[in-house]
């Protein structure tokens, strides 16, 4: 009954209480989580959404070992979760990540860990629902960044698309524990990126859209590739991404 858009997210307030600074017993904070299904839900009906939730371990830097005290609150009550547990959410929030208006524009969507559940709700907007109003026409370009091939997520879902689309959509993984990038050194989100960065900057040109999705860590890496980039191209970076900023082509959303 909480209706939403593809790329906005849910709050969720985990059960119990604590004590604040003031020495005050509160209700916990929300902690936000991607909403991973389109606005009908995986089923269609409008009547569900879905969540791709990590959950937070705690690993002591002295032991190496977890410590399950010190564990994400939030993330292993969702994780543990059961059929029928009630949960206290707020929302839908979020304007950043929202699909543009015009459903010929190329999406490049790059993201990191549990970063792709946005993207999870623009392709199964794009490819996967079939709606009378809205037509997905353009380019639908994703890089998903994991350390290895069984970190994958919905990967047998992408390779469907992959097939089905094979003009419209393309997926391109950076494995950083698997693959090396053109350095020999390890393949990281950025590194695929750079591969084509020829063709990301020219879509980029001509009205491409842009996101970002993941862990804030990811970014200072694809700034500087995009920084590189530009300056052998002999634009000024800053003025570059302010223009797309400044024509809603950039979206970035880093937890
Ligand atoms: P918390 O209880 O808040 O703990 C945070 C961290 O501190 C944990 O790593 C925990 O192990 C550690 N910790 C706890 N106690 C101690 C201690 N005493 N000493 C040292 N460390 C300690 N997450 C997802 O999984 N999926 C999503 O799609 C997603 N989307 C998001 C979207 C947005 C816009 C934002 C802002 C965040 C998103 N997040 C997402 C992150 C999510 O909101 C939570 O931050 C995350 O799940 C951790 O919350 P938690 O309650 O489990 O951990």
């Amino acid at each position: 009954k909480i209706p939403f858009w593809e790329g906005q997210s849910y709050g969720v307030i985990p059960p119990g209480t604590k004590i604040n600074s003031k020495g005050k017993e509160v209700p916990h904070g929300t902690r936000l989580y991607s909403i991973a299904s389109s606005r009908y839900g995986d089923d269609f009906d409008g009547q569900t959404a879905s969540l791709c939730v990590r959950r937070a371990v705690y690993v002591d830097p002295e032991t190496g070992k977890e410590d399950p005290a010190k564990k994400g609150l939030c993330s292993n009550f969702l994780c543990d979760a059961t059929p029928g547990t009630e949960i206290s959410m707020t929302g839908p929030t979020g304007k950043v990540l929202l699909l543009p208006a015009d459903a010929n524009a190329p999406l490049i969507c790059v993201a990191t860990g549990t970063g792709i559940a946005p993207f999870r709700s623009f392709w199964r907007r794009c490819f996967i629902e079939n709606v009378p109003s809205y037509k997905f026409t353009g380019l639908f370009w994703l890089f998903m960044g994991v350390a290895n091939s069984d970190a994958k997520l919905y990967d047998e879902e992408l390779q469907a698309i992959a097939k089905a689309y094979p003009g419209q959509f393309r997926l391109d993984y950076a494995l950083s524990r698997e693959q090396n990038n053109r350095k020999g050194g390890k393949m990281y989100i950025q590194d695929k990126v750079e591969e084509y960065a020829d063709e990301i900057f020219d879509l980029l040109d001509n009205g491409a859209h842009m996101y970002f999705c993941g862990l804030k860590g990811m970014m200072p890496g694809i700034q500087d590739m995009l920084e590189r980039v530009a300056k052998e191209k002999g634009l000024n970076y800053e003025e570059w991404v302010e223009g797309l900023k400044h024509k809603n082509q950039w979206h970035v959303e880093v937890y």
